[in-house]
């Protein structure tokens, strides 16, 4: 087998489901267990603004408003990423959302396997979940008394502050949720009829979520399903 050909038996599993249904912490659990490359799309767009870059200027008002950035900035960004880490698998958190964005993935995935995994989680629970959790302002780690208490100091181990992020406000929660409704639940039906979606109870704890997608995962590696 030729290298081109080796590299395109890695996948690519895209993490589907509204904001605050854990996509984040099974990105970095599915990576941990795999040794695959996460992006967090929301992560280097916001990591684009704190450097205050280029991108971070275009992009800030968006993030900051709960809305969409452009398909074609977003997809010109994740296109270069999975490119660059074609040899290994890789796990997108928070892209595609838009159907063109979909479109876009099956042009330059290749022939690449894509596994999709909808975290079912129901939106009252979401909307609790974004509005109590807590980042680092100095490392980005996520803290959630949804699923374990803060630390007893207030305060993320490496020592930073737990802030709330901007648009984990109420108002901006809300104008979230309606954009998931509108732009990205097609998604849902977009890979049903592929034949590609796989759903998972995202309402456990963390483990329990990872242990049923790791059951998923586990059976497409096991019978090399595309
Ligand atoms: P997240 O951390 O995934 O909730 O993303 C935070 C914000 O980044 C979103 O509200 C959007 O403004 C922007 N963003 C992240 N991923 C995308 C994407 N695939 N398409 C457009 N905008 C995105």
């Amino acid at each position: 087998m030729n290298d081109k050909a080796l590299y395109n038996q890695m996948p690519i599993v895209v993490l589907l489901g509204p904001p605050g249904a854990g996509k984040g912490t099974q990105g970095e659990y599915l990576a941990r267990k795999f040794k695959w490359k996460r992006i967090s799309t929301g992560d280097l767009l916001r990591g684009e603004v704190a450097r205050n870059t280029e991108l971070g200027k275009r992009v800030y008002h968006y993030l900051a408003q709960g809305q969409l950035v452009s398909d074609e900035i977003i997809n010109e960004v994740v296109s270069q990423y999975v490119n660059a880490n074609f040899h290994i698998g890789i796990i997108l958190d928070g892209y595609p959302r838009t159907i063109k964005q979909a479109e876009a993935l099956e042009n330059y995935r290749d022939s690449k396997p894509l596994w999709v995994i909808l975290i079912e989680v129901p939106e009252v629970v979401v909307i609790q979940r974004l509005s109590l959790r807590r980042v680092c302002a100095v490392c980005g780690k996520v803290y959630n008394p949804t699923i374990s208490p803060f630390p007893v100091t207030q305060t993320c181990k490496c020592g930073g502050d737990l802030v709330q992020r901007e648009d984990d406000q109420p108002a901006t929660i809300s104008h979230r949720l309606e954009v998931y409704r509108e732009l990205s639940s097609p998604l849902i039906d977009f890979y049903q009829r592929r034949r590609l979606l796989i759903k998972v109870d995202g309402t456990g704890t963390p483990e329990e979520v990872f242990s049923s997608i790791s059951q998923e995962i586990g059976k497409k590696l096991e019978y090399g399903a595309n």
